[in-house]
């Protein structure tokens, strides 16, 4: 690794940081019709007081107050900090396996269409609509320019035969057991799978979320029994994990062909 590569790693990482601490606002007030913008101040949500620069560094501040607001002295949720944290390294973890290219913007898309994910479906059981169809309008673009035309029409094809996939997934399901089964939200998801992925692969994230989701939820039920756990964070988790693979598998295949 070259000291540039270092360079573009912090800067991704830092990058990552401050773009999930406007995620977390995004993903507490979009599902509750807030404004992105309006306050454009951050504020503790407990005294509502208006957080000063220092106090909206991105991890720093979480440690240097102690988790604790300036102000009020109440506990702030280990959950900003976390989000951030995970945006800055799927961030640096992008740029190291894609470098500058579309697929960076793709993975860069993903990263922040599952940081916004978890805040708002584990908070609120919704995923707003604006960011799925930002994420797919950057992803379609991104999958324009990186390939032709041709490519560009088959990943929208996969992406609505995902679509069409867990949507018939999601008729059984409530057929079967007589109430609602999988949340609109989740089966737009699978449309930004098959989009970025191909069928296979997209096919997979079912699968994979499936396995990720089963003992995560034993734990989380565990811990509380009233909790709905949410399957949209378990679905851009496998989407994101096959998306990284993707490229692993075909430099792995490389390494083969072309020695
Ligand atoms: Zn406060």
């Amino acid at each position: 690794m070259s000291s540039i590569d270092i360079y573009y790693l912090v800067i991704f990482f830092i990058l990552g940081t401050v773009l999930g601490s406007f995620y977390n606002v995004v993903g507490f007030r979009l599902p509750k019709g807030e404004s992105i913008f309006r306050p454009k101040h951050s504020y503790c949500p407990s005294c509502h007081h208006k957080l000063g620069a220092l106090e909206l560094v991105p991890i720093f501040s979480y440690l240097f107050l102690g988790g604790k607001c300036k102000h009020c002295k109440k506990k702030i949720s280990p959950f900003y900090p976390f989000v951030e944290m995970v945006t800055g390294i799927l961030f640096a973890v992008s740029y190291y396996s894609f470098g500058l290219s579309w697929n960076l913007l793709i993975s860069l898309t993903l990263v922040s269409l599952f940081s916004i994910v978890i805040v708002s479906d584990l908070n609120y059981l919704i995923i707003p609509d604006e960011v799925i169809l930002l994420s797919i309008l950057v992803i379609a673009f991104a999958t324009l320019m990186k390939s032709d035309f041709s490519i560009f029409l088959q990943s929208l094809g996969s992406g609505t035969l995902l679509f069409g996939v867990m949507y018939s997934i999601m008729l059984l399901g409530d057929w079967m057991f007589k109430k609602e089964s999988l949340g609109g939200a989740d089966i737009k998801l699978m449309f930004v799978a098959g989009l970025a992925l191909d069928p296979l692969l997209g096919a997979m994230v079912i699968f994979v979320s499936s396995v990720i989701a089963l003992p995560v939820s034993l734990i989380l039920y565990s811990i509380n029994k009233e909790r709905v756990i949410p399957f949209g964070p378990f679905i851009v988790a496998a989407m994101l994990l096959m998306f990284f693979l993707k490229v692993d598998v075909m430099r792995f295949l490389g390494l083969f062909l072309y020695r």
